[in-house]
């Protein structure tokens, strides 16, 4: 079965949201509930959907969704990032529908009729799940910044990647090359 789908799109949904917040500074991207709205818009194609108006106990809903697709980054093994995986699935309502709003007839996994919460955690746990499926545990990560904590799917062909952005990649760098100049 072609889950490919989910491979993309539902993977930045998940990290994006996981680094809603910044558990560093404490800054919180989803301060309001239309806060939920605009970040599922900000994403494309069949997962965009406009014109939901979500209210408080959505957001405190898809905080909560947020703080459970961490631990997935913060499991360690394939099984403890399964275990997480599994519960989301099952508690997001989960289960494979035939959708026709294509070229042709495709599976969905999350359902417009859920709330915004169940309906991101169905969408982004199928991504986590997928990548997890195709390239195991060690392609995600938390970022190595010591001033970062952002998480990333690693899609580099040689799992080398340190760092959630080439943002803090940069700034690393630069305090690396400044502690060699101090020490030499
Ligand atoms: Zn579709
Ligand atoms: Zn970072």
């Amino acid at each position: 079965m072609d889950f490919s789908h989910y491979s993309d799109e539902p993977v930045r949904m998940a990290v994006d949201l996981v680094n809603s917040l910044d558990v560093v500074s404490g800054e919180e991207a989803l301060q309001v509930p239309a806060d939920v709205a605009a970040f599922i818009d900000s994403h494309d194609g069949d997962w965009c959907r406009p014109g939901w108006e979500p209210e408080d106990r959505d957001l405190h809903e898809v905080r909560a969704l947020r703080s459970r697709l961490r631990q997935v980054f913060d499991a360690e093994t394939d099984a403890g990032a399964a275990a997480v995986l599994n519960g989301l699935l099952a508690d997001m309502g989960a289960v494979p529908r035939v959708s026709v709003h294509g070229a042709a007839p495709h599976l969905h996994f999350e359902s417009e009729a859920d709330s915004p919460a169940r309906y991101l955690g169905a969408i982004t746990a199928m991504g986590l799940s997928v990548a997890l499926i195709e390239g195991g545990f060690d392609r995600f990560g938390i970022c190595h910044s010591s001033t970062c904590e952002d998480v990333f799917v690693d899609v580099s062909r040689n799992h080398s990647r340190l760092h959630c952005s080439d943002k803090c990649t940069t700034r690393e760098n630069v305090a690396a090359h400044r502690a060699r100049l101090r020490a030499g």
